[in-house]
């Protein structure tokens, strides 16, 4: 058993899909072993996408991601981190397979609906980022 995060990004909340996304990960046997609604801000958006501080589009990154509420879930089940970006489709919503979240949501390379964690260790880190143990179902 595997755990993973999931964000939904401003975008998909402004586009009124949470329950589309969730439905998409409960179809697809993913069980939510946590989850919550919460707007960052910048600092907190720096701190979750540090990987990427030396990247030409970070201070869009993070403004985007402040600009409104996100969900944050904890994912769980078999190969759920391969599972769930599959579920996403490509970070660029133009060369995403049919079917996927990004594809059939995403209207920008950056405001692309969902973030998924890509590794176990990310995974750990982004879980912890947003839940403590007793948060986790
Ligand atoms: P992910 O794992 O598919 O989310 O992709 P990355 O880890 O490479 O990038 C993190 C996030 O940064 C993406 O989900 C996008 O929101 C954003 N992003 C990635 N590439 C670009 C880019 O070239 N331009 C902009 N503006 N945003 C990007």
């Amino acid at each position: 058993m595997e755990r993973t995060l999931s964000i939904i990004k401003p975008d998909g909340v402004k586009k009124n899909i949470i329950g589309e996304v969730i439905k998409r990960f409960q179809n697809a046997n993913i069980n939510i072993a946590a989850m919550k609604m919460i707007k960052l801000s910048k600092e907190q958006a720096q701190g979750f996408y540090a990987v990427h501080k030396e990247r030409p589009f970070f201070d869009s990154l993070t403004d985007f991601m402040t600009s409104g509420p996100i969900v944050v879930m904890v994912l769980e089940g078999d190969d759920v981190i391969t599972q769930n970006r599959k579920l996403m489709g490509a970070t660029n919503f133009k060369e995403a397979d049919e079917g996927t979240i990004r594809k059939d949501f995403a209207t920008d390379i950056e405001k692309n609906v969902v973030h998924g964690s890509d590794a176990p260790e990310t995974a750990a880190f982004e879980i912890s980022y947003f839940f403590n143990a007793l948060e986790i179902v």
